[in-house]
């Protein structure tokens, strides 16, 4: 016998299951099933386990479940190791539109519904931790990810971080909650007019027409512009406000989600019920590139001492703590109902009260402007109470609105440079590797005057070591202009100390001003001043660096550089967000890293070899350079780093040498495994001299792997990412999650967890492929992917940690997970007979043969995995054969195991161990 499972889908695909005749037909009755949803409301685009109660008659194998309106979220049927046979539950991803919903169970054969519950979505949430978030689909654009440019040394850095050119749709978005009577129709005009006005028409204030897209375009040289994606509102949220957030004793609310969640849900709301009447979206959320929510601050209760309610103003900031929010769901056929499937997408948001100028002595559009400096990439540069004494005296203050944005002084140019507005061959660069000795004058042109012309530069950056320069920048003011209206200094030249990356230093800003040479210019030099670096017993100072202002005009400075340098500087390049939390100059290696996917991939249980290159840029040769190197078992909370030894070589200049760990590392099993290696350069001196600089040398890469093999379906697998708080105050420390695959869903624990100071948590994630799960037939999946085996996930877990002071979050580390999908495999048979390996290897389910090829461990002791010897043989039509004992003698086995290496759409897997 045949069933048909799915009908026909949309498009003209359609899929037949064949399945075994013995499978059972008889229909379940309705009461055998019983559906349980979790006791709280689901939070928009959250999750949850409901529970499936079922009597004797009826087997969860039998069931499909559905949710109802299918909007509503999406069903996963796999399972993980939570999976309890006498308690079975299901999980539903939330969609991002509240409302009540119903979930479905169905009898698979009969296509009877057996059970049926209601719940509701909503965007309330309470709690210090979190909630649970879902992310189904390819979330964020990791070939959108920033890099600062290291390594070149020819090159500017900090250009073109995050482009922001052209046009960006910004919306303002206005709410209420529902503890506030809605707002008279002809008071929200009157609000969204001055919203309007103040971030795209422009207010005149002060004899100046002002708005933050006026401000940007000007800033930008006419680069940016600003686009109105709509000002709406207020709408109506569907809770109070302490349901949605928390507020501290003065009424203020902090942090961007929980109103950004709720205004775009709000917004997903009312574009659908426009949808329903056949009417364009109030703000229309697939192309809109920043949000800023604004909700309507509760006033002040004199007579029962009520402080009110108001937000902070806060921000995302681009490329570091992006957030991805369902701004649709695709319906489609599945056969017994019809399923959605989210689109998410990345926005950035901000958040503002809507009564901000009556707040303070700055302005809507200032601090807009500010804001949505965040959303295009720039972190805030104003002192932190955190920062050491020493930093917070060098706070860049008016020198850029992104410290100080009253009266709108314009970005420095390092930060236009990170934004894209500044061309490479307009930055006058000096780096110990390509410059010779320097005396001459450079010529640096105004920054408010537009793009410097020929003969001119916008800065000097002057290399300190990768990742760390300083900029020199000319600027004047303009009280008659939109931007520097009053900067702390006329006709200067402003020094800027700039750390690039997007770990910030738990210690200072990325950007200050350059330190004080002891005649205590700050960083603002006129003419005749000068700033000079000669203390060389202090190893962070480059050698003999010089520079005099010896004019300035209204639209140029001219200034004298002198610069020679001649230090080693041996250096290993950091991990990054960009480089999926991975330094790109660490690499493991073992037997299986020829396999195609799997360089630079541990092997637990095997041994592995450690290895780090390091390079010279220096003029001077760097002879005896001293690489350390460990590992830390990120899976056991606090544990300790386990050295593996370390290796002294020379390093010439301009060369780059790969260093070995001597002790090979054998990681342990375990069903999560998350490590992370790292190797160090020990402190450098030679002859005297320290190199440039020496706390940048360590290399870190963190590493995971989990395989979510489908059977029919697949299994959802995971670990833990660890969250830390580096800061001495407790922080909300949020997990930011991306992944690559279209088919993939991952399920977060908490969205963020509240950490003490220095604290640390595990929270967990569970990621499982779509392939196998019986709503989503293969046909349909392939729409979205073509061929559904290729995509491999790449999951990245970013930590941040938001303090409660300044605007946004703090990158804190983070996780690369490489996520493999493929149909489960298993080994029918594994033997070594006379040293001669043979088996056979098939999937699971039909008995399909495996194809690609298998690694045969060997060992003289089992317990000596550090030693065995690895053979590798072909597997031909699900079948190996071949010597395996070229390398140890047969009488010498006395353990032994074969690894199927997966690719081409299966899964690896392992055969029992043999102990001959
Ligand atoms: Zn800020």
């Amino acid at each position: 016998m045949t069933v048909g499972v799915y009908q026909g889908v949309g498009g003209g695909l359609s899929t037949c299951m064949t399945l075994d005749e013995n499978l059972p037909v008889a229909a379940a009755s309705a009461s055998a099933v019983r559906l349980v949803p979790p006791t709280d409301p689901l939070y928009v685009s959250g999750w949850g386990r409901f529970a499936v109660h079922l009597d004797d008659t009826v087997d969860l194998d039998d069931l499909v479940f559905a949710v109802d309106p299918p909007e509503g979220g999406l069903v996963s049927h796999s399972r993980d190791e939570t999976f309890d046979e006498d308690h079975p539950d299901v999980v539903v991803a939330a969609c991002g539109l509240p409302g009540t919903y119903e979930l479905h169970a169905y009898d698979r054969w009969s296509r009877d519904l057996l059970a049926t519950t209601t719940f509701r979505v909503d965007d309330a949430w309470a709690g210090p931790d979190g909630p649970p978030v879902a992310y189904v689909g390819r979330v964020g654009d990791p070939a959108g990810t920033p890099a600062w440019g290291g390594g070149d040394p020819y090159l500017p850095q900090n250009l073109d971080v995050h482009p922001t050119v052209g046009q960006r749709r910004v919306a303002v978005v206005l709410v209420e909650t529902t503890d506030l009577d809605p707002l008279a129709d002809a008071d929200a005009a009157v609000l969204r007019d001055t919203w309007r006005a103040e971030v795209f028409d422009g207010v005149l204030h002060g004899g100046v027409t002002e708005s933050a897209a006026i401000y940007w375009h000007e800033v930008s040289d006419h680069q940016l512009t600003l686009v109105d994606a709509g000002v709406v509102g207020p709408l109506r949220l569907g809770s109070a406000w302490d349901a949605i957030t928390t507020a501290d004793s003065t009424g203020k609310s902090e942090g961007v989600f929980p109103f950004a969640r709720a205004g775009i849900a709000a917004v997903r709301a009312e574009n659908a019920a426009r949808a329903a009447d056949g009417l364009p979206p109030l703000v229309d959320l697939t192309t809109v590139d920043t949000v800023v929510v604004v909700p309507r601050s509760i006033p002040a209760d004199p007579v029962t001492g009520f402080p009110g309610r108001f937000q902070w103003p806060y921000a995302t900031v681009r490329g570091t703590d992006d957030q991805a929010f369902e701004v649709d769901r695709l319906v489609v056929d599945a056969g017994f109902t019809q399923i959605s499937l989210p689109v998410m997408r990345v926005i950035q948001c901000s958040s503002m009260p809507h009564d901000w100028d009556a707040r303070g002595s700055r302005t809507i559009a200032e601090t807009a402007s500010h804001e949505l400096g965040h959303t295009f990439g720039l972190p805030d540069e104003y002192a932190m109470d955190g920062d050491a004494p020493t930093y917070q005296a060098r706070d860049l203050d008016g020198w850029t609105l992104m410290s100080s944005e009253r009266n709108a002084p314009e970005p420095t140019v390092p930060e236009k440079m990170r934004l894209g507005w500044v061309r490479a061959g307009k930055v006058r660069t000096l780096s110990a590797a390509v410059s010779g000795p320097v005396d001459e004058e450079v010529v640096l042109h105004n920054a408010e005057h537009g793009p410097a012309p020929a003969g001119r530069y916008a800065a000097v950056e002057l290399r300190i070591r990768d990742g760390e320069n300083y900029y020199f920048e000319y600027r004047r003011d303009r009280p008659t202009e939109v931007s520097d209206q009053s900067l702390p200094a006329d006709l200067t030249v402003l020094g800027t100390h700039v750390l690039s990356g997007d770990v910030p230093s738990e210690e200072r800003r990325p950007i200050l001003r350059i330190r004080d040479d002891g005649d205590g210019d700050r960083g603002e030099f006129q003419r005749g001043d000068d700033y000079r670096e000669t203390d060389t017993t202090d190893p962070s100072y480059p050698n003999d660096f010089a520079l005099r202002v010896l004019e300035t005009r209204p639209e140029y400075a001219r200034v004298k550089l002198t610069y020679g340098d001649a230090k080693p500087d041996p250096q290993i390049r950091p991990y990054a967000m960009s480089t999926h939390w991975q330094s790109p100059d660490v690499e493991v290696a073992n037997a299986r890293s020829q396999t195609p996917g799997l360089r630079n991939v541990p092997w637990a249980g095997h041994p592995n070899t450690v290895l780090a290159t390091v390079r010279n840029p220096g003029k001077v040769d760097a002879p005896g350079v001293r690489v350390e190197f460990s590992w830390l078992d990120m899976t056991v909370a606090g544990g300790p780093e386990m050295p593996l030894g370390s290796q002294t070589l020379d390093v010439p200049t301009d060369a780059e040498v790969v260093f070995t760990a001597p002790t090979t590392w054998v990681p342990p099993t375990s069903s999560s495994p998350h490590f992370c290696v790292v190797a160090r350069i020990a402190e450098y001196t030679v002859a005297g001299a320290r190199e440039i600089i020496v706390d940048n040398n360590v290399g870190r890469s963190n590493y995971s792997r989990v395989v979510s093999a489908s059977a029919s379906p697949s299994t959802r697998t995971g670990g833990v990412v660890k969250v830390t708080n580096p800061y001495p105050v407790a922080a909300d420390c949020v997990v930011s999650v991306l992944q690559t695959s279209p088919i993939q869903r991952t399920y977060l624990e908490h969205s963020w967890v509240r950490l003490e100071p220095h604290g640390e948590r595990d929270v967990a994630f569970r990621t499982e492929s779509m392939i196998g799960d019986p709503n989503l037939p293969d046909a349909l999946l392939s729409q979205f992917v073509g061929s559904l085996y290729e995509p491999r996930d790449e999951l990245r877990l970013t930590g941040i940690a938001r303090l409660g002071t300044g605007c946004h979050g703090h990158v804190t580390g983070g996780a690369g997970v490489l996520v493999t999908s493929g149909r489960a495999t298993r080994f029918v048979r594994f033997e070594v007979v006379d040293g001669v390996a043979t088996g056979q290897v098939e999937e699971v389910g039909g008995g399909h043969p495996a194809s690609g090829s298998v690694l045969v461990t060997l060992r003289r002791d089992p317990d000596g995995p550090a030693r065995e010897v690895a053979v590798e043989l072909p597997v031909r039509n699900g079948t190996f054969r071949g010597q395996v004992t070229e390398e140890i003698r047969p009488q010498d086995i006395r353990w032994a195991q074969a690894h199927f290496v997966g690719g081409n759409g299966q899964a690896p897997c392992d055969s029992d161990e043999l102990l001959p």
